[in-house]
């Protein structure tokens, strides 16, 4: 436990919640192959813990993205700064992510990988701030609904710390 991080969901809910949803895509997908989509960095933890969960042939890739202005004024141009290793057409894509919050980061890379063809394309993602929408974007498989807080742990960050922590909190005042 860190000082000054009120813990918003502890590691057994996170862990049991994942297992969910690692079976739960494994029913749906069964008999087909997948390719897991990971947008760096905050989903490693989460994608290494749901992808044990998922009991189908499938590809890991991963990729980079920044988004231009700072966090308070969501621009919704992001930059890939770290593309997939191999082409993705004809497979199907699950875009695993750490947060949808505005869901312009969403939007631009179901538009992205949308341009590459593949046979679906669906979206898996830890937490969901409704009350932060722009843009509505279709989360198939989703861990937590959270209201308007800024998180960190389990492979989310501030300034590039916390990530390594095992439960989500959220920072105090002082903190921030
Ligand atoms: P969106 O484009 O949906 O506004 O932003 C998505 C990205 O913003 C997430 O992938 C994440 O990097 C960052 N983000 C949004 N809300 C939070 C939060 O509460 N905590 C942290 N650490 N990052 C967040």
């Amino acid at each position: 436990m860190q000082t000054g991080i009120r813990t918003l969901i502890p590691e057994q809910d996170i862990q049991r919640r994942v297992r969910e949803l690692g079976e739960q895509i494994s029913r749906d997908y069964a008999g087909q192959e997948l390719v897991l989509v990971g947008v760096l960095k905050g989903c490693f933890l989460f994608m290494a813990d749901l992808c044990r969960h998922i009991d189908l042939p499938l590809a890991c890739d991963f990729l980079g993205v920044s988004s231009y202005g700072d966090r308070t004024s969501t621009s919704g141009v992001v930059r890939i700064t770290s593309d997939l290793t191999r082409p993705v057409e004809g497979q199907h894509l699950l875009v695993v992510e750490d947060i949808v919050d505005t869901g312009l980061t969403m939007q631009y890379l179901l538009e992205n990988l949308g341009s590459r063809k593949p046979r679906s394309i669906k979206i898996c993602s830890l937490l969901e701030k409704p009350s932060r929408a722009v843009v509505k974007v279709p989360i198939d498989y989703l861990g937590f609904t959270i209201e308007d807080v800024f998180v960190v742990g389990y492979g989310l960050d501030f300034q590039g710390r916390f990530r390594n922590l095992r439960y989500l909190g959220v920072l105090g005042e002082s903190g921030r």
